[in-house]
């Protein structure tokens, strides 16, 4: 059995290919997104409930300007659709030295005329009297940053694509029948084919499976856990109303305020081992759990042993260098390759979706874009997201 051939053909309904899809409708373009599980589900990398959206990326400025292009397209989508998906809580870069990656990311978005304001561990104190500031240098405030309702947002993306009369199919799916360097279709278990002109395949942390010679060195799967705290009764100082999401980079731990009546995230930024997205169990390590409190305990004192409300286990699909992957399968004209978020790649889905479209449409990449490469020899270097191989035993 086929399906009817559509000019673009979206596997995957995570941020990056919900907005890929959405994007590729809007340019007039018969588009079908397949997901195997769904949009938004929990074993996918955008299955959680919150993700941060901040500009500050330490000296990097392409994603500082990405991120505020994303912003802008969030608050444009919530606005359209009438929910609320992005609570600009703003952001707090807890620093440990003055050189750090919070002093280049101020001085990055001071250059790109972003919001941020240095404060003192007094102005600290004085502005969040819950949290414990006497071991920091100073803090980076981004006023304009905050969070996004994850899940929620991705499913209401594909529930629009699908409103403007996009094709959205259940079903697991694998390159099909090519032709010379052309793809001509993917393949579901039943037989299905669904064949297109263009394909992008935006499968996250799946990519490695379904490509592995092209992404299995470069994309690395490993399981995250977070935990969910629970504030003290009638205390509502942990809520995004009163506390900022925040980040801190040295000790590679990061947190969103409790939103939506659920509790405080917290996780340790460490890298876990070796996850299968698909068959992985989602169950935290206790030893995450320790971190977690130990930190808690020393940032946020109220909140010293404060219960675990729930628990999330999520991947990163993570490249050498953090920058993503968006790519043409070096085999195929008509392939892209979408992903290796490296934990900081939900909030560009928007823009990752518009550069996509326009690549498909013809256009080059930009001089900056080379970073996206799948062929480019990819260094090992400091992340865009936390320093998340430093010591935690400290
Ligand atoms: C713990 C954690 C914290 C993070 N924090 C942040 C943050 O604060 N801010 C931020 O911006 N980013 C953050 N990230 C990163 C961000 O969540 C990811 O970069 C982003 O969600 C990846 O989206 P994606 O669309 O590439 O992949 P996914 O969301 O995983 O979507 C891939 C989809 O493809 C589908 N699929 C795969 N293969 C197939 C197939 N063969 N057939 C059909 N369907 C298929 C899957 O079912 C899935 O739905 C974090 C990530 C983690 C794990």
């Amino acid at each position: 059995m086929s399906a009817p051939a559509a000019d673009v053909v979206v596997v995957g309904a995570g941020t990056m290919g919900a907005w890929t899809a959405l994007r590729s409708r809007r340019a007039g373009w018969t588009t079908t997104l397949i997901d195997a599980f769904g949009a938004g589900h929990p074993r996918s990398t955008s299955g959680d409930e919150t993700r941060i959206l901040r500009a500050a990326h330490g000296a990097d400025t392409f994603y500082a300007r990405w991120s505020r292009e994303a912003r802008t397209a969030w608050q444009a989508f919530e606005a359209e659709v009438g929910e609320r998906f992005y609570v600009e809580a703003g952001m707090l870069w807890f620093a440990h030295r003055e050189d750090g990656f919070e002093a280049h990311s101020m001085a990055a978005l001071t250059s790109l005329g972003i919001p941020v304001r240095r404060l003192s561990p007094t102005d600290l104190a004085n502005g969040w009297p819950q949290v414990a500031a006497n071991d920091l240098a100073f803090a980076a405030y981004e006023p304009e940053a905050g969070l996004l309702l994850a899940r929620n947002g991705v499913a209401a993306v594909a529930r629009t694509f699908a409103r403007d009369g996009g094709r959205f199919e259940l079903a697991w799916v694998e390159p099909g029948a090519t032709d010379g360097r052309r793809l001509l279709d993917v393949v579901a278990g039943d037989g299905t084919r669904f064949p297109g002109g263009t394909f992008v395949f935006a499968a996250g942390p799946w990519l490695p499976r379904l490509f592995p010679d092209v992404a299995g060195e470069l994309i690395r799967v490993t399981k995250q856990d977070v935990m969910f705290f629970g504030p003290p009764a009638g205390d509502g100082r942990f809520n995004s109303e009163w506390l900022p999401c925040w980040v801190d980079y040295d000790s590679a731990t990061y947190g969103v305020p409790a939103v939506s009546g659920r509790g405080m995230k917290l996780a340790p930024d460490r890298y876990g081992p070796v996850f299968d997205p698909t068959n992985g169990e989602r169950q935290v390590d206790p030893e995450s759990v320790r971190l977690a409190r130990r930190y808690m305990a020393r940032r946020f004192p109220a909140m010293a042993g404060a219960p675990v409300v729930e628990t999330r286990v999520c991947q990163y699909e993570t490249t050498p260098d953090t920058d993503f992957v968006i790519d043409r399968h070096p085999a195929f004209d008509n392939v892209w390759l979408v992903g290796g978020g490296s934990g900081h790649g939900f909030k560009h889905g928007p823009v990752i979706g518009s550069y996509l479209v326009s690549r498909i449409a013809g256009a080059p990449a930009g001089d900056d874009e080379d970073r996206f490469s799948i062929s480019r020899v990819r260094e090992f270097r400091q992340n865009l997201r936390t320093g998340a191989d430093a010591a935690h035993d400290d």
